[in-house]
């Protein structure tokens, strides 16, 4: 058996090797890493709320009265009336009938897909699925099923063969790609079938749709049974958690049964304050939604004009696809000589060959922010 040290050492030499930068500032445009200031296009503060002085001080304020740990999980004595004003808040936002709050998107997914699928169940899932959708599945002794990326068709066979019930999953805007699942396709093949159908929002929640409510309002879907939703808190709201929407039964079985809900102590009723302080800002100001769509036209615009192949995405989920490891490392090493922070995204979180720089821009991006990073692009990328 290899030694650890050896399994590192081959790590490196594939040039798979993963490391932490070290961030002396609050995230945002610009960024400190000890005495460097990096522009980075590789946040997921989609919305430039991370460090917003409202939502700062909503997080003071609710430590003042709250305190800062919860103390208990939500179903012994964890759950603060910040926590049940944000579900209610959330779930109308949605127009979902509940929601319920989870520490994090990784374990809503496992919470959920958990709590609704055993081993007399049958699991569909987009094969470019988060790997917390993968792992969730995995969890379960349901039967899991992979279905071609994005592939309703053949979605549709698999469907057609099976006579178990079903879970349907997938990202809703596909975290590494910036695409969009064929969502309307999935709910019509789910209400056919009598499957249901996870849809993971992580990327398009206040980011998508006129109001923000993500990809369910921009693709005009309503969210009703057989649709779940999974959103998180940490990406466009800037905050931290997230949570499910849908029908109360459904609500209500999660809070029976979902085991990353259960046994868990609940977030920070701080956390919970800051984020309604986030989401009231999501609500009021649209033309940060706005803002961030011209960026994106502008840069799509400025990246063709130079010759480079961009992936098929309409979101701030930019890929500039480079193949292999090394060449994603060393164009991610020469753009931070230039004093742009994108780090190199390699497989196992691509597909093997597909290595490539996730760029993703932010409302609080300007401009002129997004010229320098066409510019540093042109020098350090051959189109
Ligand atoms: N789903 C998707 C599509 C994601 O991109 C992420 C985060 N990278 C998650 C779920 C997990 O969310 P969290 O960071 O809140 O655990």
């Amino acid at each position: 058996m290899k030694t650890l040290e050896q399994e590192l050492a081959q790590r490196r030499a594939a040039h798979l090797y993963r490391e932490r930068l070290v961030l002396d500032s609050p995230q945002g445009t610009e960024v400190r890493v000890g005495e460097e200031s990096l522009l980075s296009f590789c946040s997921n503060d989609y919305l430039g709320l991370a460090n917003h002085p409202e939502v700062v001080a909503a997080l003071r304020a609710g430590a003042e009265r709250y305190g800062v740990g919860a103390g208990a999980s939500h179903l012994v004595s964890g759950h603060s009336r910040a926590h049940h004003a944000l579900e209610e808040e959330l779930a109308d936002f949605v127009g979902a009938e509940r929601a319920l709050l989870f520490s994090t998107g990784y374990m809503a997914n496992l919470g959920v897909v958990s709590a609704l699928t055993g081993r007399h169940d049958v699991i569909f899932e987009d094969r470019a699925n988060h790997a917390s959708l993968i792992d969730a599945a995995r969890l379960t002794r349901a039967k899991v099923n992979r279905y071609p990326h994005a592939d309703a068709e053949r979605l549709a066979e698999m469907l057609a063969r099976n006579q178990r019930p079903g879970l349907i999953t997938t990202d809703a805007v596909f975290s590494m790609d910036g695409d969009m699942a064929p969502l309307a396709d999935l709910f019509r093949l789910a209400s056919r079938h009598g499957a249901r159908l996870l849809a993971d929002d992580a990327h398009g929640f206040g980011v998508l749709g006129k109001n923000g409510r993500g990809s369910f309002e921009h693709l005009e879907i309503p969210l009703a049974p057989p649709a779940i939703l999974m959103a998180t808190l940490g990406k466009a709201l800037g905050v931290f958690g997230a949570f499910v929407a849908g029908e109360a039964a459904l609500i209500e079985t999660l809070i029976q049964r979902a085991r990353t809900y259960i046994y868990t102590t609940a977030l920070p009723p701080a956390v919970a304050e800051a984020t309604r302080a986030s989401l009231r800002i999501v609500r009021a100001e649209g033309w940060r939604r706005e803002h961030l769509r011209a960026l994106v036209a502008k840069f799509r615009a400025g990246a063709q004009h130079l010759g480079f192949v961009l992936a098929d995405s309409a979101t701030p989920i930019q890929p500039l696809i480079l193949g292999d490891a090394k060449k994603a490392l060393d164009t991610s090493r020469r753009l931070r000589e230039l004093g742009i922070l994108i780090p190199a995204i390699r497989p196992p979180t691509v597909p093997e060959g597909s290595a490539r720089l996730r760029i993703t821009f932010s409302a609080a991006h300007t401009a002129t922010q997004v010229d320098r990073l066409l510019e540093a692009l042109a020098a350090v990328v051959s189109g």
